[in-house]
């Protein structure tokens, strides 16, 4: 029936997924600095900046993978307060701010813990790692000040499952943000520009798979990666799936002519 071969469908894509990040998670981070020249630096900074973090924030980061979003996080905590990371981590920030890196993979989540072990914060209470599904998350309803998600949405099988666990008009408004909260997604979108999108269409169908073949031994996983990012709605569609789920105030911002957007809600 159509119903089971969808079935199958989305059974497969989760476990490709799953696949595809235990197989890349030791070399994600390096990865990600090669195929974008190192610019998802500057667009996660982007990110938080548009989050706005602020100190005793409970904050939610999903398909947060090697924890890149919560540092910056964190970082964006200390240096607002002027003061050595060490000192307002285990004060100011320990009893009362919550970074929870939520992400399906394991893999991915012990890399970022070894990470997290290298900056010194093995010991933060702060910073939380959580292996869940974004489409099922294991945390209260308005529990969330904000939440995050960076490259993580394109991957999952059902969007509007991702969003309506963020923010649910169908079930009664709940689930995980706070009214006030913020929702804030990092994607990598649609360009449209002509010959711009032919030359980002040459760089991702050609070049990056090479390089996952030449640098990480795995042409497969970068060529699922660019399959991904074709599929992903584009912008204004994505846009509308967010106002769907309730959120008000929705707006996006592109980054290098749609490369990359930024996608953000307020839940009143
Ligand atoms: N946010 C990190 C960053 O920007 O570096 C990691 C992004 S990585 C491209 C995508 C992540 O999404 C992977 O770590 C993967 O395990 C995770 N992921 C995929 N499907 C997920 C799901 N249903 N729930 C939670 N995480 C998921």
């Amino acid at each position: 029936t159509i119903s089971g071969f969808k079935e199958v469908q989305e059974e497969e894509k989760s476990q490709m997924v799953g696949n595809v990040f235990s197989s890349v998670a030791s070399n994600y981070d390096l990865m990600n600095d090669v195929m974008s020249g190192g610019l998802h630096r500057l667009w996660k900074d982007r990110l938080i900046s548009k989050l706005n973090p602020f100190p005793g924030m409970r904050h939610l980061d999903v398909a947060g993978g090697t924890g890149d979003v919560a540092f910056r996080i964190l970082e964006s905590l200390n240096s607002v307060s002027y003061r050595p990371v060490q000192d307002v981590l285990q004060d100011n920030l320990q009893e009362e701010t919550q970074i929870y890196v939520c992400d399906i993979n394991t893999n991915m989540l012990n890399v970022g813990k070894i990470r997290a072990q290298k900056r010194g914060l093995e010991d933060l209470r702060s910073l939380r790692w959580v292996k869940g599904d974004a489409e099922a998350l294991c945390f209260e309803d308005a529990s969330m000040d904000g939440y995050t998600i960076a490259f993580g949405i394109r991957n999952v099988t059902h969007i509007e499952k991702v969003l309506a666990e963020a923010y649910s008009v169908d079930k009664l408004g709940i689930r995980v943000l706070k009214p006030g909260g913020r929702f804030l997604c990092l994607e990598l979108s649609h360009v449209e520009a002509p010959g711009f999108k032919q030359l980002y269409d040459y760089y991702s169908f050609c070049v990056i798979p090479a390089l996952g073949e030449l640098i990480a031994g795995d042409r497969e996983s970068y060529q699922y990666l660019v399959e991904s990012i074709r599929r992903f709605p584009p912008q204004d569609m994505f846009a509308s799936m967010i106002a769907d789920a309730g959120f008000q105030k929705v707006e996006y911002e592109n980054l290098v002519g749609g490369v990359v957007a930024i996608h953000s809600g307020l839940k009143f």
